[in-house]
């Protein structure tokens, strides 16, 4: 019998070149499309926190806002925002961080996640690790707890999971796809 990670690879469509040569892109609308699929990535994405109390939910943008909705709903947490500058319309708190040529930001509302809050970050895919690390750093810098990081998808070989335990953030993914 198939796994639950081969299941949820073999739902997960692969663009080749995209958006660039090269680039082998995890499309995971086919994953969000299929019905048991995407209620089985989410239960497994919160099962060590299901009956803990995480006050917010924080999803980066786009896709992080999909999971990471479904993810707060199942947690009966607040879902957070996180998203690239410019887009929010309240008072924000914001952080810079490298991309592979320059630097690009992401900011949340200022007021969206207080000092003593549990929160669990959310995204479709941990790369380079560079855009959540600055995610866990702004929620940081607010002085709530990371309790962890999930993500449907890592590319272990670009070492994004690494900086994020460096933090003290644990985590979780459920899904690797090496030699990208
Ligand atoms: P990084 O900051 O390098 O960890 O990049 C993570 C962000 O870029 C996530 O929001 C992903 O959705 C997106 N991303 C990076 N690489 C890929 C890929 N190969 N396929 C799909 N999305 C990607």
């Amino acid at each position: 019998m198939a796994s639950l990670t081969e299941k949820l690879e073999s739902v997960i469509r692969t663009i080749p070149d995209y958006p660039k040569p090269g680039i082998e892109f995890r499309d995971i609308t086919t994953l969000l499309g299929n019905a048991r699929a995407f209620r089985r990535a989410v239960d497994e994405l919160v099962q060590p926190w299901a009956g803990s109390k995480i006050d917010k939910v924080a999803g980066i943008e786009a896709r992080g806002f999909i999971l990471g909705g479904a993810v707060a709903h199942q947690l009966s947490a607040g879902f957070v925002p996180i998203r690239k500058k410019g887009k929010l319309p309240h008072e924000t708190v914001r952080i810079a961080y490298s991309l592979e040529y320059g630097l690009d930001e992401i900011e949340m509302h200022r007021d969206a996640i207080h000092a003593d809050e549990r929160v669990i970050l959310v995204d479709d895919l941990i790369a380079t690790g560079g855009t959540a690390e600055a995610a866990v750093k702004l929620i940081q810098q607010i002085g709530a707890e990371v309790v962890a990081a999930v993500f449907v998808i890592d590319l272990p070989d670009l070492g994004g999971a690494p900086k994020l335990e460096a933090l003290g953030v644990p985590v979780r993914t459920l899904v690797s796809f090496a030699g990208d």
